[in-house]
């Protein structure tokens, strides 16, 4: 089995620092988040904060580059490493799933792995496996 990027720390001082830089990011993250949801509703809600129907050339051209600088940051954010993109959590050691370009834990990792593996048994058994989603799991193998 070809061996996956995943990257430990040991050292408690620096998963400390670790975890914070994580946290310093993701707030920035979410900083600018706010920011850019901001100038998009400032753009496209009136005074009373309704939807505005009809916007001009300009203003809708600034509404979609706005837009898309902040799913670019989503983007950015989810396939960081500030967080595991499975449970979430920013102080966990992580491996790197090339197949779905995500950070995952490593206890998510093997559970998903361990799913995976289960279910594979099941299916040769000729059990029925419902809404499986064999090719999610199986990148964790
Ligand atoms: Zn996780």
């Amino acid at each position: 089995m070809k061996k996956k990027k995943s990257i430990v720390i040991k050292d408690p001082k620096l998963q400390r620092i670790r975890n914070n830089l994580r946290e310093i990011l993701i707030k920035m993250f979410q900083n600018k988040d706010i920011k850019l949801t901001s100038e998009i509703d400032a753009i496209s809600r009136d005074s009373e904060g309704q939807l505005r129907m009809h916007l001009t050339p300009s203003e809708s051209a600034e509404f979609k580059r706005l837009k898309d600088i902040r799913s670019q940051i989503s983007e950015i954010v989810d396939k960081s490493i500030c967080y595991c993109t499975g449970c979430k959590q920013i102080n966990k050691d992580m491996a790197y799933n090339a197949k779905l370009k995500r950070w995952y834990c490593l206890e998510c990792s093997e559970e998903f792995r361990d799913h995976y593996y289960q279910q594979k048994i099941r299916k040769q058994k000729g059990e029925f496996l419902g809404d499986y989603h064999e090719f999610f799991f199986k990148t964790f193998t």
